[in-house]
């Protein structure tokens, strides 16, 4: 991988910066230069202690409550990102929810739900990010392992879900290119995380599908990101960082 990319007088929006990937995102593209928001949806404590320590880098930062299960927020989270950074540059989409179970056991409002974060919350902030955003502009989306590959039952929604958004990333980058603007989407396999920690009761047999033997860290995704939002001849591309999961 080629070295760092300064990203110094960059804004960043990263959703559902406060926790996982997204903290460990804000914290990296910090790290490289860029100013950035991080939008949160309950976890107040969590996303003022992000904007505390990018800030303690020297950046920019500040918090956004927004939903992105709710329309008006996931896009409004892109304007109020903008207005405090004076445009935008970088988007990560990065909220996300992940609901397990069996087939016969999801409700309809559970594919509501599921649907509503991660993917028309996606399709809505980077449709926002699009009308803001000029040349130079990255898109970059966190999707699954399981986007491309199965390895078991109960996955069916978030599934869905995920690999709907490789389909709006290679839209977008077809839509986008030739105003200079890239999409790109990141599939990380089992990261620990709240959502996913690596001694949770499921992880010994997700550990055991890697190549590598392991669980990754949000670290980890988060180097691939900042790599895609130095790249400008990169987009339309999946990206997997799943310690092999699915070789
Ligand atoms: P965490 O559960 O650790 O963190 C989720 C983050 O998203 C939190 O900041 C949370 O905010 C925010 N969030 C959740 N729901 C919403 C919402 N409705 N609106 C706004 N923000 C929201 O998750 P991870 O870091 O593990 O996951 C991040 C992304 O990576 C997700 O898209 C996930 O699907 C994907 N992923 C994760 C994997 C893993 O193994 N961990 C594997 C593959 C993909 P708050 O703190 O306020 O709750």
């Amino acid at each position: 991988m080629p070295a760092d990319t300064d990203l110094g007088g960059k804004v960043a929006l990263v959703t559902g910066g406060s926790r996982g990937i997204g903290a460990a995102t804000a914290l990296r593209l910090a790290r490289q230069g860029a100013d950035v928001a991080v939008t949160y949806a309950g976890n107040k404590e969590a996303a003022e202690d992000v904007v505390r320590a990018l800030r303690a880098l020297g950046r920019r930062a500040v918090a956004l409550r927004a939903d992105a299960a709710d329309a008006g927020e996931a896009a409004g989270a892109v304007e109020r990102a903008a207005a405090f950074g004076d445009g935008l540059d970088i988007l990560v989409n990065n909220a996300g929810v992940g609901l397990l179970g069996p087939l016969e056991g999801l409700s309809p409002a559970d594919v509501d739900r599921v649907l509503a974060v991660n993917v028309r919350g996606v399709f809505l902030a980077s449709q926002a990010a699009a009308s803001r955003m000029t040349e130079g502009g990255r898109i970059i989306t966190v999707g699954s392992c399981t986007a491309l590959r199965v390895p078991g039952p109960g996955a069916t929604l978030y599934a869905m879900s995920k690999a709907a958004l490789v389909g709006l990333t290679k839209a977008l980058a077809r839509e986008l290119g030739p105003r200079g603007i890239t999409a790109n989407i990141v599939h990380p396999g089992p990261i620990d995380t709240d959502m996913n920690p690596a001694d949770g009761p499921y992880a010994d047999g997700q550990a055991a599908m890697t190549a590598l033997g392991r669980f990754g860290t949000a670290g980890e995704v988060a180097s691939m990101v900042a790599y895609l939002a130095g790249a400008a001849y990169v987009t339309g591309a999946e990206f997997v960082v799943d310690g092999g999961h699915a070789a």
